[in-house]
């Protein structure tokens, strides 16, 4: 075969193939948008686990008419602009791929208003050179995105999802990690037309307790212990359980740095070794911990789907959360809440 341009639809689903994984990767792409567009209320609505219709609402800065076209092609992103802001990224988002990757695999329709506008603009990607088609709409200062039949057009990729239940796991179980990261924010969750959740924004730290024991079970939080530590511009701060409260099964077990949900050996070694010798090994310890450290800092662009992360300091954060877990537990007295409490 002679060597040819991939025309533009087939190269998006190519590149989809990294983040595009199930409705779940398209919610959490969706919704890290509205977080970075500042939303304070984003709502998440499904049909059949996501893959009929993904549905998400936000009223967050919302997108120009004339930079519609743009927000849906590949490497087209308004959060940096050299490699110098890639160096100390703080939004969620940088690649510029998730909207035009999306829309390459399903039908997408991308409707938004901003502050200056007196009308809404809708905007969806049609045929192989994915041209966009733009029309007026009525639609609030925020942007609404609506993905219907993920991977209609890649029939490999769609016998690889699963049962409706367990899609929808996967997405109940991400906004659940959503809903603990940004406590200011209103999430609700629909369902096939029934509200599933409904986590009104949480201000004060006995509400973000109220959410944690929503989210987390209440016996997590009875057991809980509020941590919080700053050195320097590294800042540390959330919930451990106590030694008595940990059990044998624990999947109260996110780490969040600067914002962003990460799974990350380096912590997990740390959080082990607080415990190492307060907890029996066959039980766990679970947690929930937010680290804030100068973006400079750490490396995001380390994985397409960006669960990993590089600490340019990777023994000083270490050695912090241990000292800080450490403190934690030698000095902890039981919590004196109750079951109504919560
Ligand atoms: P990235 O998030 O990496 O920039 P995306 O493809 O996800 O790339 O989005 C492209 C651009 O579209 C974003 O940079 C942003 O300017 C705009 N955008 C996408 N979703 C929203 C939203 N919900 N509200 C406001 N702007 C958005
Ligand atoms: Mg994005």
């Amino acid at each position: 075969m002679p060597i040819q341009i991939l025309p533009p639809r087939l190269a998006n689903q190519i590149a989809a193939g990294e983040v595009v994984e199930r409705p779940a990767s398209v919610v959490k792409e969706l919704v890290e948008n509205s977080l970075d567009a500042g939303a304070s209320k984003i709502e998440i609505e499904l049909e059949k686990g996501g893959t009929k219709l993904i549905r998400i609402r936000d009223n967050g800065c919302g997108v120009a008419k004339e930079e519609l076209q743009l927000a849906l092609s590949r490497h087209a992103t308004s959060k940096v602009t050299s490699l110098d802001d890639l160096e100390a990224i703080i939004s969620l988002g940088f690649r510029g791929e998730a909207l035009a990757s999306i829309s390459s695999v399903s039908r997408l329709t991308f409707s938004s208003c901003t502050a200056e506008q007196n009308e809404g603009w809708q905007a969806c990607t049609e045929g192989r050179d994915m041209a966009v088609k733009v029309q007026p709409v009525a639609h609030p200062v925020g942007t609404s995105v609506e993905v219907a039949d993920l991977f209609f057009n890649t029939p490999a990729r769609r016998r690889f999802l699963r049962s409706e239940k367990t899609e929808f796991g996967h997405i109940e179980e991400l906004v659940k990690r959503l809903a603990l990261s940004h406590f200011e924010v209103h999430f609700s969750l629909k369902h096939n037309g029934k509200v599933v959740k409904n986590f009104r924004p949480a201000l004060t730290l006995a509400q973000q307790e109220k959410r944690v024991a929503a989210i987390c079970s209440n016996q997590f939080m009875q057991h809980a212990l509020a941590i919080k530590a700053q050195h320097g511009d590294l800042a540390l701060s959330g919930w451990i359980i106590e030694p008595q409260g940990a059990r044998a099964q624990n999947d109260v077990q996110y780490c969040y740095v600067n914002g962003r949900m990460m799974r990350d050996k380096l912590i997990n070694h740390a959080i082990r070794q607080a415990y190492a010798d307060k907890l029996p090994s066959h039980l766990f310890a679970g947690f929930i911990i937010y680290i804030q450290v100068d973006p400079a800092e750490v490396d995001v662009n380390v994985h397409p789907a960006k669960h990993e992360v590089r600490f340019h300091q990777g023994r000083l954060v270490h050695d912090f959360i241990l000292q800080t877990l450490n403190d934690a537990l030698l000095n902890h007295e039981p919590r004196e809440a109750s079951e109504e409490d919560f």
